[in-house]
């Protein structure tokens, strides 16, 4: 049970939360001034402290360095006792457990600091055993380098030691690594220490110098993570350092730890800069569901095209141009990296409007092998009666030739230099010569089961709206019933869709995978908080659409949390509520 700690706001591992001593601390931040340590039950024997609401009491504790013994650490472990004041209990990723307390500190941090897959073992061990909504704290470790790294891995509050014992020994830290003062032609910096002649800059300075690029560190690191932008900083900051590169790539290993805590949905963009963005969890998301769950209903060849910098990728000249050329006689889907494989009822559809990538043309090899991965996997669920591929000699027409071989499949091609060329328009137009129009109804028909298969699961289109009606224009498409009754919206800004209450109902009674969440018997409004819950399908992340339902109410809305994190939080936004329905 925590009192005194809350999360705000989640980004992949990484949350805004806040701790509530007396005076509240935004978190990931600097703990010292709010710890107090009541000290190593090795030495001696210690009275329970009587803490207060001002501090983060640290209850007496043994701590091993990493490595130990795991019967040595039972042996020794610390029974520790439910305190009413906000308390901290120091844990080793072999013996963490829930022990009542606000925070965990992880003991032999400086042990697995500076390893790859230690590091990354040693906190996820640590975060799945501590309870999802009590603070993580690593003390002794945190650098202006590696700090947004321990962050982005799920750690929430550090310590300045490390940055005070490296300022007394004459090393000034930035954010891209450590410099001897000796070596310093100039102070890279303008924080207040740093306002003096380099010859006058004293080892005292640097000591303050280097708390002072911790806390700014610390303060880029919380707005990336308010605006949901923490990897793509990553994939570029820990660039300095090579442990920490090996860090983050680690987690990428490790999808389900990052999968359960990265959001279905976002507003912000998604900077896809370096190679290591095609194994975000965003990116290989789109392509599994595109590939697993969505299915093509456009009875029509299927037209190849190379993606557009502008986003969604309809509005641009490229794209509206290809559209002249096709008129309606073709299934679109659009050939990116770092996504794969887009088809055209998916295109506002995050992170696929979403996305803004380094545009030179050329293509690397781990990107061709991700997008023929995904294309193949497309063509063997999706089967078309003509596949033309609209694209450039570069990069794409290598990924048609890599399926072809793989899948045995024809593809036709148009592009004579360059896609947009009259020639090339014109090869595209007439190749469809003779192929029938689909209409309006189609379109919209399909845009809306896609969404649902994509959103909901494989055959979830078909299961929910069988039969359907659409009213207003995309893409602010409203479905309806026979009836007339309104089932759900699609969200343009999302490319997905938020049911009402009738359209939840007909969720709950469909075949289609559904995700719930159990509350006490009260009625919701504006939103359900943890503690309300009583129990949440395991598969919900944060941003999912899904229905809460308990004795008293009947209610749609969106996750603000994942599954297992509503189940076990006791504080913070469990779900947002659009609709309710008393009971
Ligand atoms: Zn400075």
């Amino acid at each position: 049970m925590t009192d005194y700690f809350e999360i705000h706001g989640r980004d992949g591992a990484a949350r805004i939360g806040e701790l509530r001593l007396s005076e509240s601390l935004t978190t990931p931040a600097l703990a010292d001034d709010v710890i107090s340590d009541a000290g190593s039950l090795w030495f001696k024997d210690r009275d329970l402290p009587e803490g207060d609401e001002s501090k983060l009491t640290v209850l007496p504790h043994r701590s091993f360095p990493s490595g130990t013994d795991e019967e040595v650490m039972e042996s020794f472990a610390v029974d520790y006792p439910d305190v009413d004041y906000p308390s901290a209990a120091v844990v080793a990723p072999e013996t963490a457990d829930d022990y009542g307390a606000d925070a965990y500190v992880l003991s032999g941090a400086r042990g697995v600091v500076g390893h790859g897959a230690g590091f990354k073992d040693a906190i996820i061990d640590t975060r799945e055993a501590i309870p999802a909504d009590s603070a993580l704290v690593l003390s002794g470790v945190a650098t202006p380098e590696n700090v947004a790294t321990l962050v982005y891995a799920g750690v929430d509050l550090v310590d300045s030691d490390l940055a005070v014992v490296k300022g007394t020994q004459g090393k000034y830290l930035t954010t891209e690594g450590q410099h001897y003062l000796d070596d310093l032609h100039e102070l890279p910096c303008s924080c207040p220490a740093c306002q003096r002649p380099v010859d006058e800059f004293t080892r005292e300075h640097c000591v303050e110098h280097n708390v002072n690029a911790l806390r700014a560190e610390l303060g880029i690191v919380r707005e990336r993570i308010r605006s949901g932008r923490l990897r793509d900083y990553i994939e570029g900051q820990a660039r300095h350092e090579q442990w920490l590169t090996a860090a983050f790539r680690e987690f990428d290993q490790q999808w389900s730890y990052v999968e359960e805590r990265t959001p279905v949905i976002r507003n912000a963009e998604l900077a896809a800069a370096t190679e290591d963005s095609l194994r975000r969890v965003e990116i290989q998301r789109f392509a599994d569901r595109v590939t697993t769950r969505y299915r093509n209903r456009f009875d029509r060849p299927l037209v190849l095209m190379p993606c557009s910098a502008k986003k969604p990728y309809s509005e641009s000249q490229s794209h509206g141009q290809y559209h002249d050329a096709i008129q309606f006689r073709a299934h679109k889907v659009s050939m990116t990296s770092p996504i794969g494989v887009v088809p055209q009822e998916l295109e506002l559809t995050y992170p696929a409007q979403h996305y803004d990538s380094v545009v030179t043309g050329r293509w690397s090899g781990d990107e061709k092998e991700f997008v023929a991965e995904v294309l193949q996997r497309y063509l063997e669920r999706n089967e078309y009666p003509r596949i033309i591929a609209h694209v450039p000699e570069e990069g794409y027409r290598d990924v048609c030739e890599r399926v072809k071989e793989a899948l045995d499949v024809e593809f036709e091609y148009t592009v004579e230099d360059h896609p947009t060329t009259t020639e090339s328009l014109g090869n595209l137009a007439s190749t469809l010569t003779g192929e029938s129009k689909y209409g309006k109804r189609d379109r919209q028909h399909n845009t809306v089961r896609a969404m649902a298969d994509y959103q909901f699961g494989d055959g979830a289109g078909d299961a929910l709206f069988s039969e359907l009606n659409i009213q207003s224009r995309y893409p602010k498409l409203r479905v309806h019933d026979d009836d007339g009754k309104q089932l759900a919206a699609m969200v343009p800004q999302y490319g997905t869709l938020s049911f009402t209450l009738a359209g939840a109902r007909r969720w709950v009674e469909s075949d289609a995978p559904v995700k719930q969440v159990e509350i006490d018997a009260f009625a919701p409004h504006g939103s359900v908080l943890a503690p309300g819950v009583v129990d949440a399908d395991d598969d919900i992340r944060p941003g999912d659409e899904v229905v809460i339902e308990g004795p008293k109410a009947f209610a749609i809305g969106r996750a603000e949390m994942s599954g297992p994190e509503m189940a076990e939080s006791t504080r913070g936004i469990a779900t947002e509520v659009r609709h309710v329905e008393e009971k």
